[in-house]
């Protein structure tokens, strides 16, 4: 039952039309319970709160299938915003961005000077900025950019999804560059044929992913609420000496907020990925994806209108 709701969730997800639709209403059936608001004010406010707690941030403009140059400047325009915001108001935050919101399947001309321009001005503002990972026909496309842009910017890191086969050799090669890497499941619907289909397998190599990194002495985010993977992490750094300023958990706005305070208290560094924006409808259907339980934030966010 669990799988046919995420599936059912996921193909929601990409479904253009609704994504429009919902464009054009707020915030809507619960989705402020994981997105910090649809404007970069109001995100500012969310990423001050989770600072004064002790959390870091990375902040997202959220932004999915975008078809024009106009919007793909649009949305370069709002990251570099994003970054000037973050380095005026001092916030503790990194910069988190979707490729394809820039113009990834638009051109590759257009990608890479886009993305030059937002790491060219995070650079002189001392602003990291990390690529998410996309499904995975996208992912040797990502890493390719990743990998040219790593020559000329040392303030940018990419996510590795440990669903895939592919991630352990991505891992060795990006580790060439000392690269910092968020490391995660995997939010996309993927065939066998390129990702594990079980969950057990997704778990195992998640850790075997982790420890990799760790130990080619590169720094890892370790993106995951699930505990079972952050106490893994936890034990395997104090048995092997390897100090908290190596590595940092990350976890999503809104979602296992008490634990994310504990961990700061255990003296983790925590990062809190703190969407915004109007173009809330994809990553909201994969956080429903995520945990049918969400569904239930859902259907009280339909009574209330
Ligand atoms: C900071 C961050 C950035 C991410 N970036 C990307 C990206 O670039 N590309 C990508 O494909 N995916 C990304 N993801 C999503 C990721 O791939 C997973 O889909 C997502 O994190 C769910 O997997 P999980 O590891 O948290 O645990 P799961 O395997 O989903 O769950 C394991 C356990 O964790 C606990 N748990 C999980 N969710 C909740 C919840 N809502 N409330 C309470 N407990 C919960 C439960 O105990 C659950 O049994 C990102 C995730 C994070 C945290």
């Amino acid at each position: 039952m669990e799988r046919v709701l995420r599936d059912g969730f996921i193909f929601l997800s990409q479904n253009k039309t609704l994504n429009g639709l919902a464009k054009r209403y707020g915030l809507k059936f619960g989705a402020g319970r994981f997105v910090a608001g649809d404007s970069l004010e109001a995100s500012k406010r969310a990423i001050q709160d989770l600072n004064a707690k002790g959390l870091c941030v990375t902040m997202d403009h959220l932004g999915e299938f975008i078809s024009t140059g106009a919007e793909a400047e649009m949305m370069t325009q709002e990251c570099i915003r994003a970054v000037e915001m973050i380095a005026e108001e001092k916030l503790d935050s990194q910069l988190s961005l979707k490729l394809t919101s820039l113009g990834l399947d638009i051109s590759d001309q257009l990608i890479r000077s886009n993305m030059e321009r937002i790491l060219t001005r995070a650079k002189e503002l001392g602003v990291f900025v990390t690529i998410d990972m996309e499904d995975e026909p996208r992912c040797e496309k990502t890493i390719q950019l990743f990998e040219e842009l790593r020559q000329s910017f040392d303030n940018i890191g990419t996510v590795i999804q440990s669903y895939l086969y592919r991630s352990e050799d991505d891992i060795k090669r990006v580790g060439r560059f000392e690269t910092n890497l968020r490391i995660v499941k995997g939010a996309y619907k993927e065939p066998a044929t390129v990702a594990f289909p079980e969950k057990e397998d997704v778990d195992h190599n998640y850790i075997k992913l982790v420890k990799l990194q760790l130990s080619l002495g590169n720094y890892a985010a370790v993106a995951t609420h699930d505990d079972a993977m952050i106490e893994q992490i936890i034990r395997y750094a104090k048995e092997n000496g390897i100090g908290n300023d190596k590595f940092e958990f990350q976890m999503l706005y809104g979602i296992r907020v008490e634990r994310q305070l504990e961990l700061v208290k255990l003296g983790y560094k925590v990062r809190v990925y703190v969407p915004y924006g109007r173009d809330w409808y994809g990553y909201f259907m994969r956080r429903l994806a995520e945990r049918p339980a969400n569904v239930a934030f859902v259907l009280k966010g339909m009574v209330k209108g």
